[in-house]
């Protein structure tokens, strides 16, 4: 078992195209654990800090203002290696590169509605989680399944 955990959001297009259930079922049939979960409209300021490491990017005004235009559904997701395994089920950003079976092969066409996005390293996934949930919203429980899908 293993507690490493990643930050994973349904964008804006993901909600509104109502592929919630869609995504959050791929992450619980694979095994992974659901520690954290709220709808939120992000603000403008949340959107920006989510993606500061983008500011100097030309799209980064445009993708700012895409996040913070509609609902996003955050998550917080645990289990093994979940970070990496997280970003091959997501694919590629851009959707016409990613591999059908990933969720942007299967559910999206372009880089700018790529309907997911989630951690790319242990340590931006721990700052993710700390942006997006105070303390208290993030359970730590015993999965009862776990012996079932941990050996
Ligand atoms: N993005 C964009 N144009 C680009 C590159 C990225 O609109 O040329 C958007 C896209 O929605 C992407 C997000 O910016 O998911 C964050 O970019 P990043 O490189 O971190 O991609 P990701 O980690 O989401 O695959
Ligand atoms: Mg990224």
């Amino acid at each position: 078992m293993s507690s490493e955990r990643s930050f994973i959001m349904i964008k804006p297009d993901g909600v509104q195209r109502n592929l919630v259930s869609e995504i959050i079922g791929r992450f619980e049939r694979r095994g992974y654990k659901l520690c954290g979960l709220k709808m939120v409209q992000p603000t403008r300021q949340l959107a920006e800090s989510h993606y500061a490491d983008l500011s100097e990017r030309p799209f980064f005004g445009d993708l700012c203002t895409f996040l913070s235009s509609s609902p996003v559904v955050a998550m917080v997701w645990a289990g093994a290696d979940v970070v990496k395994q997280g970003r091959t089920m997501i694919g590629a950003t851009d959707p016409l590169k990613s591999a059908p079976g990933t969720i942007r092969g299967d559910l999206a066409l372009v880089t700018g509605k790529n309907v997911i996005h989630g951690s790319d390293s242990c340590e931006n996934a721990e700052k993710e989680i700390a942006l997006w949930f105070k303390d208290g919203e993030v359970c730590n429980y015993e999965q009862v399944t776990a012996p079932w899908i941990y050996e």
